[in-house]
């Protein structure tokens, strides 16, 4: 145990070493079956009660209703960049057979790499859909082209009657973030959406999912998260998705469109509890032991607070470097994300020199993404209260330093 660093990577990110050490035991003996989780078939009793056990956990934490069926895939956020376009715009060409392909519109909101990534995605696969920007952050930067905060409300525009919404809840990347509280500036402007009922909302919360509720969930047509932060390990994808988004695929693309491959269709996972072929088994079981810590310590109730104070220090020690002239903020005050921090450091070798200290001290992985360089401080639910204490003491004595 004391061989183990304080990790502040973007994903994969820390889990509990209790769970790592019950893992490492699931590993030689499942349930006390004499075989490893690594090693029994996803067709054992044990297995499926385990899967399904690990969905009625998230259904509980998140309060999903009965509207919505949970469901795990693989392919990370990424097969979700697909898999969204192609079964929401099957779901539209059932619902609306006589419309033109180039008017089923998928409206985007980009607001940093990771929705721009989704929508150009959406581009790639459209196949005669038409892709929009229904908001862009970046006309709203300083220099007219970083995502260095949210699209202000008053610039959005979306399509009256859409195949599709997306937003990204949480850009890992730039460090922005919809404020979870309703009605402010920095919220997702759901009083904008279309007057429609079952809206064909999807919202990627990749990077913070588990990490407080998430406000509107019912509205939903779909949320997704790789579990690869706040959940476990890569390989598994969370979804809550509502009903009528379930849809056959096959019967869509008679209509028109292009097919949609198995592996990235709902209906089959989600009429087969999840496992119409391999699950990752692995993947899915640390999951499950994770979401039961979430749920012994006081759900998504408990990481909100515990983010909140979290993330309060770490802004609070990047103002006083600010107004030292040395820490430059990269995300527009009030729009910052609460697992991401990312910000610059004045002078030349500074950075370089802020993290060979960092280093030095255990603290890992401070690193901004290599898109957009500077520093990155991420604080999911597994970064413990010490960690982010070590790392807001080090920022201190940093600032100090340079100033
Ligand atoms: N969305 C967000 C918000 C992400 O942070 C990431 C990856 N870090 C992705 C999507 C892409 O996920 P994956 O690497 O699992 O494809």
């Amino acid at each position: 145990a004391q061989t183990r660093v304080a990790n502040f990577g973007a994903g994969p990110s820390a889990l509990p070493e209790s769970v790592l050490l019950e893992a490492a035991s699931a590993l030689i003996n499942f349930n006390n079956t004499g075989i490893g989780i690594a090693e029994i078939s996803h067709r054992s009793k044990e297995f499926e009660s385990y899967i399904r056990n690990t969905a009625q956990l998230v259904r509980e934490i998140l309060e999903v209703p009965e509207t919505h069926e949970v469901l795990f895939m693989q392919g990370g956020g990424t097969g979700q960049f697909s898999a969204v376009l192609l079964n929401l715009l099957a779901r539209h060409r059932l619902l609306h057979p006589d419309i033109p392909e180039k008017d089923r519109v998928a409206d985007y909101v980009v607001s940093g790499s990771w929705s721009k990534a989704a929508y150009t995605e959406a581009t790639r696969l459209a196949n005669g859909a038409t892709v929009r920007i229904a908001a862009d952050s970046r006309p709203h930067s300083a220099d007219g082209k970083s995502f260095s905060g949210l699209p202000p409300h008053s610039s959005y525009s979306f399509s009256p009657d859409p195949a599709l919404i997306y937003y990204c809840e949480n850009e890992t990347v730039s460090g922005t973030q919809f404020a979870g509280v309703e009605g402010t500036p920095s919220s997702f402007p759901f009083h904008l959406l279309p007057d429609k009922p079952l809206l064909p909302l999807v919202g990627d919360y990749s990077s913070s999912f588990m990490s407080r509720p998430i406000p509107r969930l019912a509205d939903h047509a779909i949320i997704y998260a790789g579990a690869q932060k706040n959940l476990g390990p890569a390989g598994v994808t969370v979804l809550i998705v509502r009903k009528d988004v379930i849809v056959d695929v096959d019967a869509a693309a008679k209509l028109g469109g292009a097919p949609i491959p198995i592996s990235l269709a709902y209906k089959p996972f989600a009429t087969a509890d999840s496992m119409p072929n391999t699950p990752s088994v692995l993947p899915l079981y640390i999951s499950g032991l994770v979401l039961k810590r979430i749920k012994a310590l006081g759900g998504v109730r408990y990481y909100e607070q515990f983010s909140r104070r979290k993330q309060e220090r770490v802004y609070g020690v990047l103002k006083e470097g600010k107004e030292r002239g040395v820490l430059v903020p990269k995300v527009r005050e009030g729009e910052g994300s609460w697992m991401n921090i990312v910000f610059g450091i004045n002078g030349e070798g500074a950075e370089k020199r802020f993290l060979d200290g960092a280093e030095e001290r255990g603290l890992k992985f401070l690193k901004g993404h290599r898109s957009v360089g500077g520093i990155r401080v991420s604080l999911y639910n597994n970064v413990t209260d010490e960690w982010t204490d070590s790392v807001v003491a080090y920022i201190r004595e940093f600032v100090e330093q340079e100033a």
